[in-house]
C-alpha cells in the first residue's frame, strides 16, 4: 500500500491466471519499464499560478471529455478495476452532491477503484477515482466528501490541463495514462529521470484545490473541518505504514514516505480555511458513513495476490516469492512493483507460455519492453528455482543517461503458465547477488499455504460498556492490532470509548469479530 492523495498514483497485482487478457496485460505492465527509457526523451514543464475565485469557470470541453472516456477503461485496468459494491454507489451519490456547488452536476464520473493503495486522483474530463484503501481510513461522510471536493477542485482549476500538454498526452497514447495521473508506478520506475516524469501537482496547486474543496464541502452542507481531519487521517496512515514497515525492515520505508509527508503546514492551513468559513456547526455524518463501509474489502484482493512485507503470494495462481532484505514490494493491478537498494527497480508478472517455451517468453518480455530500442542481449542461462525451470536473460540498453542493465528471469510454472521478473539497474556487481536471491525465491504454494491466504474486511462494531481500544483491537486481523486500530479510527490509546460508539476493525472475511 502507498499513501498519496493527488500527488501520484499507484497500483497493485499480478495477472489472474492464464487468460487471453494477459497478452493485453503484459503490454500494459511493461509500460512502466518502457517509461524508464522513454522518460529520457521528454521533459514536462509544470507551471502553476493562483486564480482569483471569480476566474473559476468549470469548462469540460468535448475533447477533454472524449480523452477522459478513452482513458477510463485503461486506467481501471491498470489500477485494479472498479470495486462494484454498494460502497461504489454511495461514492457516486456523494460525488454528485459535491459536484453541484462546483457547477459540475451530472458531468463527472466517480469510480471506486479496487486497490488497497490509499489514493484519490482526478483526470481531465472530470473522471474522479477513489481507492477502497482510502475509503477504509475515512471516518465520516464529510471526510470522504472533502476528498471528492478537493479532486473536483483540481478539475475546476484545470490543473491537469496546465500540467500536461494535450499534444504530449496524445503522442504518448496508452503510456500517457500514467503521466496524467502521475502514476506512482511509472514515476518510481522512471529512476533517475523521475524529475522529468514528475506530474505531481505543485504545492500551490494542492493549496488551491484544498481551498476550492473546502468551499464546495461547505456549500454541499458538510462541516468544512472534515478537510483537515481527512489530511490528518492520511498523515496518520502514512506514519503507521512507515512505522510498521520500519519494524519489519528499516530500509524498506518507501521513498515517498520519507520525501513527501503530508505536512503539518497543509493540515494547519486547511484548518484555518475551514475556520474562516464560519460554518463549523455543519454535520460530519460519521455513523451514516461507518454503516456504509461495514464489509468493505480491506488490504489485498485475493484475485490480485497478497503482499506481506517482502513476501508475495498468490492463492489463485498458487505461486510466491520472497524479496531480499532492503527490498519493498507494492501490489499493483498489472504487476508487483519491486524496489531494491541502489536504484534497483522492476516488476513481477505473468502470462501464457508460448509454444517456443521460456526462450520465446523471455524474448517477448524484452521485445514488448524495448519496442525496438537499441539493446544488446547477453547469453541466456537456464537453471531451476525450487524445482521450477528458470531462464535468466541479461540485456544492456543504451540510454542518454548511460547503460541500463535489464535482467529478465522467466519461469515455467506448468499448465501453460509462465511468470517473470524484469529488473532494471545500473550495471553493478553488488546488485547481482540480490537479484540471484530474488530469482531463486520463486516457488509454488502448498495447499496449506493457499488456505491460509484469506481476504480481510472492515467490520463496524458498536462499543459496549467496558470496551476499550485494547479490547476491541484484540479482534483485529493485523500484525500491529492496537496501533492499526487507533490509526483506522483516528483515536489515541487513552481516549475512552463511549458505549454505542461505532468503530472500525479489520477482520478475516467470514470471521465473527
Ligand atoms: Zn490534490
Amino acid at each position: 500500500m502507498v499513501v498519496r492523495i493527488c500527488t501520484g498514483h499507484v497500483g497493485t497485482t499480478a495477472g489472474d491466471g492464464a487468460t487471453d487478457r494477459q497478452s493485453v496485460r503484459s503490454v500494459l505492465k511493461l509500460m512502466s519499464v518502457r517509461a524508464f527509457l522513454i522518460s529520457t526523451l521528454f521533459a514536462v514543464a509544470i507551471a502553476g499560478c493562483a486564480k482569483e475565485p471569480e476566474d473559476y469557470r468549470p469548462d469540460i470541453d468535448p475533447e477533454e471529455r472524449q480523452l477522459g472516456a478513452e482513458q477510463h477503461p485503461l486506467l481501471l485496468a491498470e489500477f485494479g478495476g472498479s470495486y462494484d459494491a454498494p460502497e461504489a454507489l454511495y461514492l457516486k451519490g456523494l460525488g454528485e452532491k459535491v459536484a453541484v456547488p462546483a457547477n459540475l452536476a451530472g458531468q463527472c464520473t466517480f469510480t471506486l477503484v479496487n486497490s488497497d493503495v490509499v489514493n484519490a486522483f482526478a483526470v481531465p474530463g472530470c473522471y474522479i477515482y477513489v481507492t477502497r484503501g482510502l475509503m477504509g481510513i475515512v471516518n465520516s461522510e464529510a471526510e470522504l466528501a472533502s476528498v471528492l471536493a478537493h479532486e473536483i477542485g483540481h478539475i475546476v482549476a484545470d490543473h491537469g490541463e496546465r500540467q500536461q500538454k494535450r499534444s504530449l498526452w496524445r503522442q504518448l497514447g496508452v503510456l500517457a495514462v500514467g503521466l496524467v495521473t502521475g502514476s506512482e508506478a511509472l514515476t518510481r520506475l522512471a529512476g533517475n529521470a523521475a524529475g522529468y516524469f514528475t506530474l505531481r501537482y505543485s504545492r500551490n496547486q494542492e493549496y488551491e484545490s484544498d481551498d476550492l474543496g473546502i468551499r464546495y464541502l461547505t456549500q454541499a452542507g458538510y462541516d468544512p473541518n472534515a478537510a483537515s481531519d481527512m489530511l490528518a487521517a492520511l498523515a496518520r496512515n502514512e506514519q503507521y505504514m512507515t512505522r510498521t514497515r520500519g519494524q519489519d525492515d528499516a530500509k524498506s520505508i518507501p521513498e515517498w514516505a520519507r520525501t513527501h509527508p503530508l505536512t503539518e503546514n497543509r493540515i494547519e492551513r486547511s484548518r484555518e480555511a475551514a475556520a474562516a468559513t464560519g460554518a463549523g456547526n455543519l454535520p460530519e455524518n460519521e455513523r451514516a458513513f461507518l454503516r456504509e463501509v461495514d464489509g468493505l474489502l480491506y488490504g489485498d484482493d485475493p484475485a490480485q495476490g497478497f503482499v506481506m512485507g517482502r513476501r508475495f503470494a498468490h492463492p489463485v495462481m498458487r505461486i510466491g516469492f520472497v524479496a531480499p532484505q532492503g527490498f519493498t514490494l507494492t501490489n499493483s493491478p498489472q504487476a508487483i512493483l519491486i524496489d531494491g537498494p541502489d536504484g534497483l527497480r522492476g516488476e513481477f508478472g505473468g502470462g501464457r507460455m508460448p509454444p517456443g517455451g521460456l526462450d520465446d517468453y523471455a524474448a517477448a518480455v524484452v521485445d514488448q519492453m524495448l519496442r525496438g530500442a537499441p539493446a544488446q542481449a547477453g547469453q541466456p542461462q537456464t537453471s531451476r528455482s525450487n524445482g521450477i525451470p528458470l531462464l535468466i536473460l541479461p540485456v544492456v540498453v543504451g540510454t542518454q543517461q548511460g547503460d541500463v542493465q535489464i535482467t529478465v528471469a522467466a519461469y515455467d510454472a506448468g499448465s501453460g503458465s509462465a511468470y517473470h521478473f524484469v529488473m532494471a539497474s545500473q550495471p553493478a556487481e553488488a546488485t547481482a547477488a540480490a537479484l540471484r536471491e530474488l530469482f531463486l525465491s520463486f516457488h509454488l504454494l502448498t495447499p496449506q499455504q493457499v488456505a491460509a491466504l484469506r481476504p480481510r474486511r472492515i467490520r463496524v462494531l458498536s462499543a459496549g460498556r467496558g470496551d476499550t481500544a485494547q479490547s476491541l483491537a484484540g479482534g483485529m486481523a493485523s500484525d500491529h492490532p492496537l496501533e492499526h486500530f487507533l490509526m483506522l479510527n483516528g483515536r489515541s490509546a487513552d481516549q475512552p470509548l463511549r458505549p454505542g460508539e461505532l468503530v472500525k476493525i479489520v477482520a478475516f472475511a467470514g470471521a465473527r469479530p
